[in-house]
């Protein structure tokens, strides 16, 4: 298959101005491989880099980095996956040496942003998948088992980050687990906890809580209600608030990820330190996904355990771009997940 030579392509232009525009196709360069994206979606992350606040992203710079597709192009170096293989995107690639990256923890390179040494954070530091063809290094990509759409498979990186957080919990079978933020990746992290075995209560407020009721065992609004009473908490809402109820949440011994507030300026204030000291708590932040973590999370996907498709509430062609922004930005129609489809019009 001859490759276009002009692509359709999101592009952040400054802070706070983007564009749908037709660009050069990419073409792949040593260890990475072209990927014709067949899904892709916006997260609040990408509104921190439109705003300016992500200081690894260089304008002008093609978002999207919750993506999938098929091989189309292996660049030199590269001999897999095969042409018209279905893939999913994990979103961080480690330089491979420093010491974090020997320890599998590449979400925390030493090298970060330093693209002459391999790092890369796909839609942050190189191009993303907001485009019809995407160039990512082969090492980013999973194979979408048989069964996982490619649609669902864009969710490929956001269910490494869910798994990750339980896995840092160490959430086991038969556990009582809080999930604080009814978001995308809290409902993610609630359905793999059920999936192994945890009965799961579901914290947030109003109609995104009520929504959100069938991927949990339970819902709740008041967390004080229940304070001291789980044995692993996770929270993905980001806000102090949060943190703060996460904490109180756990029995005494219990173990409390926080994953949420992954900007700077979210401070903790307001909590008695006897608490976690007295309460024997684990309190641990988690951060994106290392190695294989998707991988793990994939099969779940594949086996049903997981459902993605009622988290996708809205699709939209790529030339419809501000729509699904405007969209996605203002919650519209109780949106979770904005999907755009580049290749169709
Ligand atoms: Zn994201
Ligand atoms: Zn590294």
């Amino acid at each position: 298959m001859s490759l276009p030579l002009e692509m359709r392509a999101v592009v952040f232009e400054r802070p706070d101005a983007f564009a749908v525009k037709t660009v050069p196709t990419p073409r792949p360069t040593p260890g990475h491989v072209l990927v014709r994206v067949a899904a892709s979606m916006v997260c609040a992350t990408d509104r921190k880099i439109l705003a300016g606040k992500f200081a690894g992203t260089a304008f002008p710079h093609v978002p999207g980095h919750e993506f999938s597709g098929e091989v189309v192009a292996l660049g030199p170096g590269v001999d897999g996956p095969a042409i018209g293989t279905p893939v999913g995107v994990e979103v961080h690639l480690g330089c491979g040496s420093c010491d974090r990256c020997r320890e599998g923890l590449y979400n925390l390179c030493q090298n970060y942003g330093k693209r002459e040494t391999g790092h890369a954070h796909i839609g942050f530091t190189i191009p993303g998948g907001l485009a019809q063809y995407a160039s990512v290094p082969a090492a980013a990509l999973h194979v979408l088992p048989d069964g996982v759409s490619l649609a669902d498979g864009a969710w490929t990186d956001n269910l490494g980050v869910a798994l990750w957080a339980l896995e840092r919990g160490r959430v086991a079978a038969g556990e009582r687990v809080a999930v604080v933020g009814p978001g995308a990746i809290g409902l993610c992290a609630a359905q793999l906890a059920r999936a192994q075995g945890a009965r799961v209560t579901l914290f947030g407020h109003g109609e995104r809580l009520a929504r959100a009721a069938q991927f949990a065992d339970a819902t709740s609004e008041d967390p004080a209600g229940q304070a001291g009473t789980f044995d692993a908490v996770i929270e993905f809402a980001g806000t102090a608030d949060a943190a703060l109820d996460a904490i109180r949440l756990a029995r005494r011994g219990g173990r409390v990820v926080l994953g949420g507030a992954t900007g700077r300026g979210v401070e903790l204030a307001g909590l008695d330190l006897s608490t976690i000291v007295r309460g024997h708590l684990d309190v641990l932040g988690s951060v994106a996904n290392p190695r294989r973590a998707s991988a793990r999370a994939l099969p779940f996907l594949a086996r049903g355990e997981v459902d993605v498709a009622p988290l996708t509430t809205h699709h939209f062609p790529l030339e419809r771009f501000a729509d699904a922004w405007t969209t996605f930005v203002e919650r519209r129609d109780g949106a979770i997940r904005v999907m755009l489809h580049p290749q169709e019009r």
